[in-house]
């Protein structure tokens, strides 16, 4: 057994200067991920600084866009009227992910800084550069079916597992964060990272931060789709996910926005297609070459390359489903 230490704060600020005054500690919300690493040994932190108490639960919404406070249960965010009413797309994306029980203790915060899923991440008899740099990738040479096809580098080839975040890509979201110099916003697409030469760094929160709330814009979209294809039809992470924003007037396209989660180390934004779709109507052939544009670029690894004929009917199915 590993010690650490545990506290409780019940302000922003006090979590801040919390986990400035110490690189070794780590926030705790639901625990589902936290606890999990902790328990296999992938990640030791020397204190757990427990932010359950802090005033971020709400959600609020102006003609700006809609708040929602870092600490909101998933399963709250996804049956909240306003949420329902205004971005259907989030509640889909939330309720595809994990079980109603995690659901119930995940939040939102905790959702966006969820680590991969890749095995070779989680078995720490395994090389990953993600997990101690420079030890190697278990996972380029090895069982890599789950794996990014997008994005990856010779460094790691992981994706990021969250449903969640790859409707707030494509809502075009931002992530509110309150650090020792006060507080910022990070438009989601910049949020996390592609691997490189630093796998270990999932995105670009600086040490001691806090993500306090999720941002997403008033828009236009009045068609809207979350697509996972899975294993198991619950309590399993996607292989290939789609989601996708549009407006439509007169049977065409006026503004598009998809983005695709299981395919890289960051919800994918699939901007090709999104330019592609625009004064375009809504037919099969569009969206056949919609798909074709969206897994142009895709790259894979021995075990993944159904990855990218599943990508391409992934694609047109969401496309289909949003629009009939
Ligand atoms: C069996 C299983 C199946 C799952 N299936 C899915 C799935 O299909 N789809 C999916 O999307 N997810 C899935 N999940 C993942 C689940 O959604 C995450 O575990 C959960 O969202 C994490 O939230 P949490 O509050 O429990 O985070 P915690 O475990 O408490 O924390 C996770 C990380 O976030 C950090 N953190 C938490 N809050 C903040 C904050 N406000 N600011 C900065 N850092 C913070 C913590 O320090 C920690 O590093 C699954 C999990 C399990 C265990």
């Amino acid at each position: 057994m590993i010690n650490f230490e545990y506290t409780r704060v019940n302000s922003a600020k006090a979590a801040v200067a919390a986990k400035s005054k110490n690189v070794a500690a780590q926030f705790i919300a639901g625990g589902t991920n936290l606890v999990d690493l902790m328990k296999k040994g992938v990640t030791a932190p020397q204190r757990l600084i427990d932010i359950n108490a802090l005033p971020l639960k709400d959600i609020s919404s102006d003609a700006k866009g809609l708040s929602i406070g870092t600490l909101v249960p998933n399963s709250v965010a996804a049956e909240n009227k306003l949420v329902l009413e205004k971005y259907p797309l989030l509640a889909m994306a939330l309720n595809a992910g994990a079980s109603a029980q995690l659901r119930n203790m995940a939040t939102v915060g905790g959702n966006i800084m969820q680590r991969t899923r890749c095995p070779y991440f989680y078995d720490i008899t395994m090389p990953c550069n993600k997990r101690i740099p420079q030890s190697g990738c278990g996972a380029m040479e090895g069982y890599n079916r789950m794996h990014a096809i997008f994005g990856a580098s010779d460094k790691c080839i992981a994706v990021h597992p969250s449903d969640m975040c790859v409707a707030l890509a494509a809502l075009n979201a931002t992530v509110v964060i309150s650090g020792t110099k006060g507080e910022k916003k990070i438009p989601f697409a910049n949020f996390h990272r592609l691997p490189g030469d630093t796998p270990e760094l999932d995105n670009n929160l600086q040490t001691g931060e806090l993500i306090t709330a999720v941002h997403i814009p008033a828009n236009r979209f009045n068609r809207s789709y979350y697509l996972k294809v899975r294993d198991r039809l619950s309590y399993a992470f996607a292989l290939v996910s789609v989601a996708v924003a549009l407006e439509v007037t007169d049977g065409s396209i006026r503004s598009a926005s998809i983005a695709m989660g299981g395919v890289a180390h960051k919800p994918w934004r699939l901007t090709e297609v999104e330019k592609y779709l625009i004064g375009k109507s809504i037919t099969a052939n569009v969206f056949k070459e919609a798909a074709e544009i969206g897994m142009k670029n895709a790259k894979t690894y021995q075990h993944n390359q159904f990855k990218v004929k599943m990508g391409k009917s992934a694609i047109v199915e969401a496309l289909t489903k949003a629009t009939s």
